[in-house]
């Protein structure tokens, strides 16, 4: 993979449909294909059809903060989180972003001031996601600058933004803010609260609440996200950056996520349905088959290890469950000190610790491909016994 996280040519070629046993398997970035066997299932439930003379103008709804936004989207937002019970939607702000990679920095610009003598510092706890600090810090704004890892931060230093991503990316952990006692703001990407990955025991009511249809539904290429903002003017300086960044959001694709969300609710709201059909059933079901198979293997390999993860009550299913992270976090031991090399040596690609702010013993797995790439995966992974450093 090349720094700037996209494929490399290696990556590319382990995207054919045959999986040959000497190609790389890659696993480094979170492409949410596992969902895809699903959506072929539901065949035309959620075809949408978008004539010539269709969505031509920039404005959607002028009465609304976020004036691009289509009342049909937040609608089914708002729907979904009612039937899902993750997040409060009432009397807050939804705006609707080109993915939630937009909403972060629309959230970073919101909280910021050009009124303030330094950049606002950024902080996540590490291993913090990838791709914040390179967010940040690309444009090497004069409003914000990347600050590093939360644990470490000192907040007399002044004025800061701490993320809190929960569960977390890359090691699936459940968090709270770490800076205490600062006069820091809070930006919440909850991108993976939702049932398939882990219980869902509380309401989430933060100021900012990043969500995205990316790892919901497994919707990644119609690039829709939303914010869920308690503060109007927040809200209203967001849209803004969106504005100005790209006058709004494809509307297309707004009408496309809003008709997987209201399919998705259906199924729920009608009793009728079988549970198989209904789409946190059905991917509940996948990521906790594919946890027990790594698992198995983890517990017999010499080579790595895996984090265990707390169980609660899941208030939408009514189960007692364990968090099952889109991303696994392994550990290599005995000796290996460095978890994604050694991951290479057996063709799979991985991101590691280092970018994560943590260390080169851990690496970064994708949960979510495509099943032979799954399956090709835990064989290479199951036949490793003892590996030296460096093979
Ligand atoms: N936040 C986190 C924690 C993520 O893992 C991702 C996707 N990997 C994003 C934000 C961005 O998602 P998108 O832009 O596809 O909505």
């Amino acid at each position: 993979p090349s720094s700037n996280g996209l494929p490399s040519v290696n990556a590319t070629r382990t995207s054919t449909p045959t999986l040959h046993p000497h190609s790389f398997i890659n696993l480094e970035q979170g492409d949410p294909t596992v969902f895809e066997s699903y959506w072929k299932k539901m065949g035309d439930k959620c075809t949408v059809v978008i004539k010539g003379s269709d969505l031509l103008s920039y404005m959607t709804d002028l009465s609304n903060v976020c004036w691009f936004m289509l009342p049909e989207l937040r609608d089914a937002i708002e729907r979904l989180h009612r039937v899902v019970g993750n997040a409060v939607t009432d009397g807050k702000y939804i705006v609707v972003g080109t993915g939630s990679t937009q909403l972060f920095q629309a959230a970073l610009f919101a909280l910021s001031s050009p009124d303030n003598a330094q950049p606002l510092s950024v902080v996540a706890a590490a291993p913090y996601y990838s791709e914040y600090p390179e967010e940040v810090d690309y444009l090497r704004s004069g409003l914000y600058k990347w600050a590093g890892d939360a644990h470490v931060f000192d907040k007399d230093g002044g004025a800061y933004i701490e993320v809190v991503t929960s569960p977390n990316n890359p090691d699936g952990s459940l968090r709270e803010p770490v800076v205490k006692g600062g006069k820091g703001k809070l930006i919440h990407d909850l991108a993976y609260y939702w049932p398939h990955y882990t219980p869902i025991n509380h309401m989430a009511d933060y100021n900012i609440m990043n969500f995205t249809l990316s790892k919901c539904t497994g919707h990644a290429g119609s690039r829709i996200g939303w914010a869920i903002v308690k503060d109007k003017e927040v809200a209203k300086k967001m849209t803004r950056f969106i504005q100005m960044s790209s006058i709004g959001v494809s509307r297309e694709s707004q009408r496309r996520a809003a008709k997987i969300m209201e399919v998705i609710c259906e199924s729920y709201e009608n009793v009728m349905h079988m549970r198989s059909d209904k789409f946190f059933d059905h991917s509940k079901a996948v990521m906790t088959e594919r946890w027990d198979k790594l698992k198995k293997v983890v517990e017999q390999s010499e080579v790595f290890s895996l984090e265990n993860y707390p169980k609660s009550c899941c208030y939408f299913t009514g189960e007692i469950t364990e968090t099952q992270p889109a991303f696994a976090w392994l550990k290599s031991k005995n000796g290996i000190d460095d978890c994604e090399s050694c991951l290479r040596g057996l063709k799979i690609l991985s991101r590691g610790g280092i970018r994560f702010g943590a260390d080169p013993k851990y690496a970064r797995l994708s949960m979510l491909s495509r099943e032979d790439q799954f399956n090709e995966f835990l064989r290479r992974l199951s036949n490793v016994r003892g590996i030296s450093n460096g093979h």
